[in-house]
């Protein structure tokens, strides 16, 4: 064992400095700062190469992390990069956005009493080191081989796919009804989670490894699928989830009650120096308003410290189970907490007032009741608990479902399952041959890095299904 490792016994967790709460609210930037090379090694020094590692048992793309934090560690970074590389398509996007607590370095066992290995950190760190020293290189391949494949959406899954297939000589043609790629990557996440460029610099390498982007193409509206399936030896769908869950109740039709989605694509294609149909006249932006986000995941957390940036004039999250019992990541709402946002605990909507504008909401407090069967305690209102909150935006952030597949897709043997996601078989292929899916699409809403994961196996999916069906049609032939 090199004598660098093992440093967590002397050596405390560092995380990257975190700019304080007032300067994050006065701009767009990623909160975090980045790693210094002697941070980044000092930090990675803290590992204590474990036997079984539980970081990479629990990272959903396996990734080997003992081995790029002791390269880390030794200053070998390029080795660092090709090794963190090896298995994932985006190591700085999930150095960034993972909820490591929930993954690696939730599991991260060093003993008992000692703060994790900062893995995600140390990840960021690496690739964009690899960016600045022009280590990562596009996903060009070493021979063209004579075989198509097109995606369907360019998110985190169809892009992971992109480049496994192309790096394998397929001549790679992906479709997204957005004018740029990145799904959620783009228009959902924050800039402050995670900054733009970093997302676009990536296009630039697919782009110019030969991968062909059909902006501004909806399947089902522009080209059918069928058109797709003629053109291409496989096609993947990775168009994730976007039907926004509804909240109902009396006004919940009054407008300045906005989803989520469409609320966070607006600020980041302001961002991006878009013009943006309803964000200056207040619709879809926050400035000056009070804002009321229902839910407690991560999109609602996202909401929250959206309108914070924008100047809102007070920011309340509602949400109906209490912090312990939050779907979103503790280090999401701790950010939130500190930027100002006020939290509302156990309290549900019932109302909203208002003549045509909504002007605020009335909630009721719950407590936690039994668990139902699946082991989740239900939430029950409190008799004449009732109060109100003035608003003039309400942001709902209650989930996302699946559109209708068959129905956008104009074909009724896509098979779906009772939530509505597409039914696929052990190698990711839906009900018809040939016609493979990954993503938010399979899972419902998700995380980036299993759309990653599921991404790249289709990808291998795709390519034996092809080669499969040539060396069949070859013996046909030889028949
Ligand atoms: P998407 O990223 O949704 O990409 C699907 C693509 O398909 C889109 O570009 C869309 O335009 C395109 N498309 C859809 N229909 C069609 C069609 N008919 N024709 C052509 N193109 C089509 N995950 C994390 O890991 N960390 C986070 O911090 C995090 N924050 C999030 C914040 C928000 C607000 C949201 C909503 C999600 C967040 N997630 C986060 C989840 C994560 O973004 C998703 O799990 C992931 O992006 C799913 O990738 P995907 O490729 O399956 O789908
Ligand atoms: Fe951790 Fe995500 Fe990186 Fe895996 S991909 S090591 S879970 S940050
Ligand atoms: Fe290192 Fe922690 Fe992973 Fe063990 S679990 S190999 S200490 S990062």
């Amino acid at each position: 064992m090199a004598e660098r490792m093992l440093k967590f016994v002397a050596t405390p967790q560092r995380t990257p400095d975190k700019r304080t709460a007032a300067e994050r609210a006065g701009d767009w930037d990623e909160i975090y700062r980045q790693f210094s090379a002697e941070r980044a090694a000092e930090q990675a020094s803290r590992c204590s190469q474990c036997g079984v590692p539980f970081c990479q048992v629990h990272c959903p793309l396996g990734n080997n992390i003992p081995d790029w934090l002791k390269l880390t560690a030794e200053g070998r970074l390029e080795e660092a990069y090709e090794v963190s590389s090896a298995t994932n398509t985006f190591p700085e996007i999930c150095g960034r956005i993972c909820p490591q607590d929930r993954l690696c370095e939730g599991n991260c066992v060093i003993e008992k009493g000692f703060e994790s290995v900062t893995i995600g950190a140390v990840e960021k760190y690496i690739t964009d080191t690899a960016f600045e020293k022009g280590w990562v290189r596009p996903p060009k391949p070493a021979r063209e081989i004579p075989f198509s494949v097109g995606i369907v959406g360019a998110g985190a899954a169809g892009l992971a796919a992109a480049e496994q297939l192309r790096r394998q000589g397929y001549a790679v043609d992906i479709y997204d009804r957005y004018d740029r790629p990145g799904g959620l990557m783009i228009y959902g996440i924050p800039n402050f989670k995670l900054e733009k460029p970093v997302v676009l610099r990536r296009w630039e390498l697919f782009r110019s490894a030969g991968i062909r982007f059909h902006m501004d193409c909806a399947v089902g509206r522009d080209i059918s699928l069928a058109e797709l399936r003629n053109r291409h030896d496989a096609v993947l769908i990775a168009t994730g989830v976007y039907k926004a869950r509804e909240l109902g109740g009396p006004g919940s039709g009054l407008s300045g009650i906005v989803p989520a989605l469409d609320y966070l694509t607006a600020s980041n294609r302001r961002g991006l120096g878009d013009e943006v149909p309803g964000f200056d006249d207040g619709t879809l932006n926050a400035e000056g308003s009070k804002v009321v986000v229902i839910g407690g995941g991560d999109t609602a957390m996202d909401c929250v410290r959206t309108a914070v940036r924008q100047g809102a004039a007070s920011v309340t999250c509602l949400y109906r189970r209490d912090k312990a019992n939050m779907p979103g990541s503790m280090r999401e709402v701790k950010h939130a907490e500190e930027e100002g946002v006020r939290f509302e605990w156990l309290a549900a909507p019932e109302a909203f007032l208002g003549d045509r504008r909504v002007s605020g909401v009335r909630a009721v407090r719950m407590h936690l009741g039994l668990p139902d069967a699946t082991g989740r305690q239900q939430v029950e209102p409190i008799a004449g608990s009732g109060f109100t909150l003035e608003a003039d935006l309400v942001i709902k952030a209650l989930g996302f479902d699946p559109e209708d597949m068959p129905r956008m897709f104009g074909d009724d043997a896509l098979a779906v399952t009772r939530w509505g996601t597409l039914k696929v078989d052990r190698a990711m292929m839906t009900a018809i041959p040939g016609v493979f899916a990954a993503g938010d699409i399979v899972r419902g809403a998700s995380l980036v890095v299993w759309a990653i994961k599921d991404g790249r196996d289709a990808a291998a999916s795709m390519h034996r299904f092809i080669q499969d069906k040539a060396a069949s049609s070859v013996a046909v032939a030889a028949e």
